[in-house]
């Protein structure tokens, strides 16, 4: 058995010695040839991750902007703010989890869940686009480049940009199991719980009836990300129960620490970009909730509850976005007459999600 902080050995590109044998097959350091066989894989959540995700393929720049456009200049100088904000941390991890899914497919024995994973990286791909499409449909040229350049400026996103990428780089530099397993903690924290003060945010002015394109594109993409979040969810379960003596009580704890951290710049970031300025998003609002999902995420990957005072969702009509069974009544529903493009309907029919149960 390696110990802990031996280096994990890359995958063979086409592994001769390889066996198709399914029960044999390992989440890492397995014996696959590496062809993808999905009628015969070892991982039947990583087939239905797959199909789940194709099926959610969108094309960002055919969603219809031009009301934004119009209603930007009318939102309060603080929801300009948020706006901008919001969306340069939004493009940072979206732009570096497109490399970063790379690293770790390249140590993934098991061909179905690297597909997942290279699926993954093409959605990253599609949202990294989208909100490029966003800044030039809504914003003037200025105001885009400014969004790009934030984190330059900002010391409060250049510190939370580092503190992701430096865990990745982390297990890049030295590819032992341990930096593998936070390596994919940072991967289900950044799907988790990052993502999340910013998607509130624009439901919040979705509420309102505010920006009612980006709210739109916005839950594309949570949608998207909640395969995401199952896809990891799966990995960190699997390479717990293949590699129990790899999760030793400190490793354990580093998980559990990793997922206050996590929870506390969320926190802290989301207080910082909406000044408690924000209808309906105050600062202890997002405090409860961030520490919610903190509870949410932890049962999922069998850690124990960071907060288990708040076990209830203090902002439950978040859901009436985020939800992946949308009703009839939904706000999309609500926005198929806005799908019109010059000279052909838009097709809601390709925009609806299915139901989606992870
Ligand atoms: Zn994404
Ligand atoms: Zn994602």
């Amino acid at each position: 058995m390696p110990g802990i902080n031996d280096l994990m050995v890359q995958k063979r590109l086409f592994n001769p010695d390889g066996t198709r044998e399914r029960v044999k097959q390992r989440l890492v350091g397995g014996p696959s040839t590496n062809l993808l066989e999905f009628d015969n894989c070892r991982y039947d959540w990583a087939e239905a991750l797959y199909k789940k995700m194709r099926s959610f393929f969108w094309i960002p720049d055919e969603l219809p902007l031009g009301d934004d456009k119009k209603q930007y200049p009318t939102l309060t100088p603080y929801e300009q703010d948020a706006y901008k904000k919001t969306l340069s941390f939004l493009i940072f991890l979206d732009s570096i989890q497109i490399d970063n899914l790379g690293a770790i497919a390249s140590y993934i024995t098991a061909p179905e869940v690297t597909a997942c994973l290279k699926a993954q990286a093409f959605f990253e791909t599609i949202h990294a686009q989208s909100y490029d499409y966003l800044l030039t449909s809504v914003v003037d040229h200025m105001t885009r480049d400014a969004v790009y350049d934030l984190w330059k400026d900002d010391t409060h996103l250049l510190t939370r940009n580092k503190f992701v990428t430096d865990l990745y780089e982390k297990f890049i530099q030295e590819p032992s199991p341990e930096n593998f397993i936070k390596s994919c903690m940072a991967d289900f924290l950044l799907e988790g719980i990052y993502f999340y003060s910013g998607f509130a945010f624009f439901y919040t002015l979705g509420r309102q009836d505010k920006m009612g394109g980006t709210v739109s594109m916005i839950r594309l993409i949570q949608r998207d990300e909640n395969t995401h979040l199952a896809l990891f969810t799966h990995i960190i379960r699997t390479l717990r129960d293949e590699n129990p003596e790899w999760f030793t009580d400190d490793v354990i704890k580093d998980m559990e620490e990793m997922v206050k951290t996590a929870v506390t710049h969320e926190i802290s970031w989301g207080k910082y970009v909406t000044r408690n300025q924000i209808l309906g998003l105050s600062d202890q609002a997002i405090e409860m909730y961030i520490k919610y999902l903190g509870n949410l995420r932890s049962e999922a990957i069998d850690l124990r509850d960071p907060y288990p005072e708040q076990k209830t969702h203090p902002l439950s009509w978040i859901e009436s976005y985020s939800s992946m069974n949308l009703t009839k009544t939904d706000f999309f529903e609500r926005r198929v007459t806005n799908y019109q493009k010059t000279g052909k309907n838009f097709n809601i029919g390709r925009l609806r999600p299915p139901s989606f149960d992870e």
